[in-house]
């Protein structure tokens, strides 16, 4: 199979890469724009693969992306690229309205384009698989629910709302076109490579560093986790086993407050990195509370039963089992966060390296 996928140079997208060519035959192809969210040096191990390429293109050109469809001639697609960020959202939601719902447009007409001239055999084949995130279904405040499939949407902040906007386009170009799509909607991933605006690497590089760990409000909100490796698994099988049409929840059964989440992880600190910086006597001693985030929401919970009886897929990580495994990575390579935190894995040299790959 060659898989086009698009934000393969950022946290979720690099680590399917990843997997894609460590575990199986099939051929990537890598479309990211390469904003602030993407990091070449995440990929470093399969730059020389023969099976790997790479395109800079911006999922809302649509002109490059039918460009790089009849170039590659890929056979499904994953869709990963988005912007991401909650807060950024918020300070400023216009670019998420773009890349999520104008780039999901986009991508959904070049697909169905080249996919109706594809020979009757590659059409059958044909997937677009729009990775989504559980945050489209809302707040669970004052219930002991989960989200299930069938759930109508109601996302409370712009990011929430762009990527809800993008998964109906997806399911009605499969009502009116159909173009054979997936969806399936996450809930919160952690792990190796995360940038370190989101909450767990934040919290470990600051510890690091002596730094406070801000928490929104009271730190009460509840998420669910799921480490970034199972949560790659579980596309892999949703793409090759998933039924045309369906909608699949993917969680780690993993409820956490926020704040245990951070003591968590001072936890670990303790075990692993004990020599603290200067002035530091307990990690925990750095926790803050800071003015919360507007909209925030209390509760999501995933019921992740329709993946695990249909299609086989079971986390293999626990929370604990996940977390100490992310903070030994954030030790073990404070290199590649270096690079991120002094703006330089951002340097041309990294793209037109592969750039110049681009042509093989
Ligand atoms: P990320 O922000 O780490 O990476 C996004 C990638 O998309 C980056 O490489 C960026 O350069 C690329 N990109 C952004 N705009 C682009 C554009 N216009 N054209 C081409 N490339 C562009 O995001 P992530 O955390 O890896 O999330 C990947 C997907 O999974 C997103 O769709 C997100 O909504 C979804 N998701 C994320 C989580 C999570 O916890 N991180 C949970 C559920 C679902």
């Amino acid at each position: 199979m060659k898989i086009l996928i698009t934000g393969g140079a950022g946290f979720i997208g690099s680590a399917v890469v990843r997997h894609v060519i460590k575990n199986t035959a099939d051929q990537v192809v890598n479309v990211d724009k390469l904003t602030y969210a993407g990091n070449l040096e995440s990929l470093e191990c399969v730059y020389s693969d023969s099976r790997y390429f790479f395109e800079q293109v911006d999922i809302c050109d649509y002109a490059e992306i039918e460009r790089v469809f009849s170039k590659h001639q890929p056979d499904c697609v994953m869709h990963l690229a988005a912007e991401s960020h909650v807060d950024r959202s918020i300070d400023g939601p216009g670019d998420f309205v773009q890349t999520n719902m104008v780039g999901t447009y986009v991508l959904l007409e070049a697909s169905r384009r080249y996919w109706s001239q594809m020979p009757e055999e590659g059409r059958r084949r044909f997937r677009f698989h729009h990775i989504s995130t559980d945050e489209v279904y809302g707040d669970l405040v004052g219930s002991d629910a989960f989200f299930v499939e069938e759930m109508a949407y109601a996302p409370s902040s712009p990011y929430s709302a762009s990527k809800a906007g993008a998964d109906h386009l997806v399911r009605s170009w499969y009502r009116t076109y159909g173009l054979p799509t997936l969806v399936s909607n996450c809930s919160n991933n952690y792990g190796p490579y995360h940038f370190p605006e989101k909450l767990i690497p934040l919290m470990i590089l600051n510890a690091l560093e002596g730094k406070p760990l801000p928490i929104y409000g009271s730190g009460l909100q509840i998420r669910d986790w799921l480490y970034v490796e199972d949560h790659v698994r579980a596309l892999y099988t949703v793409l090759t086993k998933g039924v045309v049409g369906e909608s699949y929840n993917i969680g780690g059964h993993n409820e956490k407050k926020n704040i245990e989440v951070v003591e968590s992880i001072c936890h670990f600190l303790e075990e692993l990195a004990p020599e603290k910086p200067e002035g530091v006597l307990n990690y925990k001693d750095l926790i803050t509370y800071v003015q919360d985030r507007p909209g925030h929401d209390l509760r999501y919970a995933i019921d992740a039963g329709k993946i695990q009886r249909e299609l086989g897929w079971v986390p293999q990580e626990t929370f604990e089992s996940g977390l100490r495994k992310t903070v030994q990575w954030y030790l073990d390579n404070r290199s590649w966060c270096q690079h991120v935190q002094d703006g330089s894995y951002r340097r041309e040299r990294l793209g037109l390296e592969l750039n110049s790959r681009e042509q093989k």
